[in-house]
């Protein structure tokens, strides 16, 4: 038999460009990167460049690409078996519920599995209508919740606005962000109180009897890496108890280590009803997401049937490949790692650019979840590319640190710095060191 033959990388693209459909773009339009193999913190394309992976893909390489372990515990189950219906009871769907259980608040009891974080969004939101007997939804619009029907509608940035078809129900806010109030703060503390202002009025008039669940992302992501102030989600949950609303706190993006703890709300001592997670729990080697469910709302389901489930929810492939996420984090003290990387090396690196790059507005994350706000001018933060857009001069810092070996998600006007919790000192600097050159592209 001859040899297999490795296709070339032009093979692989042209093969890709004919029959692939790609996400959020016009299809004339893509040009995507060839990628051939991965390791740790860095991806090798097409052409066996080695290129610092910052964006983790789509933010969900916690544990870095290619870990053995979490390699092995997958091709192990595959062997054992590959898989096996929800209503049975298999050891790694019932061990990784236990994990995450473990890492959950005070009060969470149980595990819904999904496939991914927008059918967590969708089966979260149901409980809480199940639950309250209502029927609408609160959530910010500098959110993203997913692409599926619900989580589009509760996704406030513009990526909504072609899917929206009259989303009734649907009512949307502004979460604090101190960089571009809505609200004319100039304080944490004004913006903090303002925004919780503003959310109680606006359920105060559009009526709290109508309201099933307020979603928010604990820090949110895709729309800019936004930590909220001190006290706000705490508000939030003194808004829920008050008017009877279920607290949903989304945590695909930022839980899993990345902000450099277990869970985002850990920084906020925040104790929703409902947490949905996904990416991170097991780095995305298989597509796996859920609800974590707090003892209220699993007692809900005690005696009366959950009227939903999807094929593949809890696989044991993908449940797997959380166990031995979740246990090499604990081991290999992977979130302490990436909290130390913000707090001593990304962090006042970006700081530092900031410093000597004025087209740098803003700085802002935690853990290995920073973003960098780029403006045409600081004094009147017009942004380097529009609402909603893009811009040359951001495509072409993007490229010219893509050349030199980095990638970034990019997002508007914005790069996301997001490793995975597992980078170290030097890798970080390297980036840096990158980054600091594209921004002379300008
Ligand atoms: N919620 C948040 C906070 C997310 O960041 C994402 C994905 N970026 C989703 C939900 C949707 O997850 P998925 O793409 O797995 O459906």
């Amino acid at each position: 038999m001859p040899a297999p033959t490795t296709p070339s990388a032009k093979a692989i693209y042209d093969k890709d460009r004919s029959f692939v459909f790609h996400s959020w773009s016009a299809q004339s339009s893509v040009d995507p990167l060839v990628i051939t193999g991965a390791d740790g913190v860095h991806v090798i394309d097409g052409d066996g460049n080695r290129l610092l992976d910052f964006s983790s893909q789509l933010v969900y390489t916690n544990i870095g690409h290619q870990h053995p372990k979490v390699v092995a515990a997958v091709a192990e189950q595959a062997h054992q078996l590959c898989t096996i219906a929800p209503a049975h009871a298999n050891e790694a769907r019932a061990r990784a519920a236990e994990l995450i259980i473990d890492i959950a608040p005070e009060g969470f009891r149980k595990v819904f599995f999904t496939n991914g974080g927008a059918d967590a969004v969708e089966h979260a939101i149901r409980m809480a209508r199940l639950t309250t007997g209502r029927y609408k939804t609160l959530s910010a619009f500098r959110g993203y919740h997913g692409a599926t029907q619900q989580a589009i509608n509760l996704t406030g940035d513009p990526r909504r606005w072609p899917s929206d078809y009259g989303s009734a129900g649907s009512v949307h806010f502004f979460a604090p962000f101190l960089y571009r109030s809505q609200f004319n703060a100039e304080t944490d503390e004004q913006e903090c109180e303002r925004a919780l202002a503003h959310l109680r009025s606006l359920i105060e008039f559009e009526g709290p009897a109508g309201f099933a669940a307020i979603i928010l992302e604990s820090i949110p992501g895709t729309a800019g890496i936004m930590p909220p102030p001190a006290g706000y989600l705490a508000g939030v949950r003194a808004l829920c108890d008050e008017f009877g609303i279920v607290m949903i706190l989304d945590e695909v993006m930022a839980g899993f280590g990345r902000t450099g703890k277990w869970l985002a709300l850990e920084h906020f001592d925040a104790v929703p009803d409902l947490i949905t997670f996904a990416k991170g729990v097991n780095s995305g080697y298989v597509p796996l997401g859920g609800v974590m469910i707090s003892e209220r709302i699993a007692d809900e389901f005690a005696t009366r049937a959950y009227p939903g489930g999807l094929t593949y929810s809890g696989h044991p492939l993908a449940c797997a490949a959380a166990v031995a996420t979740i246990e090499t984090m604990h081991d290999e003290h992977v979130v302490d790692n990436a909290a130390l990387i913000g707090e001593t090396v990304l962090g006042p690196g970006l700081a530092e650019l900031a410093e000597r790059h004025p087209v740098i507005g803003d700085v802002r994350g935690l853990g290995v979840f920073w973003a960098i706000e780029l403006v045409a001018d600081r004094d009147t933060k017009e942004p380097l590319a529009p609402y909603g857009g893009s811009s040359p001069a951001m495509a072409a810092i993007a490229s010219r640190a893509q050349r030199n070996g980095l990638l970034m998600f990019q997002n508007m006007n914005r790069f996301h710095l997001t490793p995975p919790c597992i980078v170290s000192a030097e890798e970080t600097k390297q980036a840096l060191a990158i980054l600091d050159d594209a921004l002379c592209a300008l």
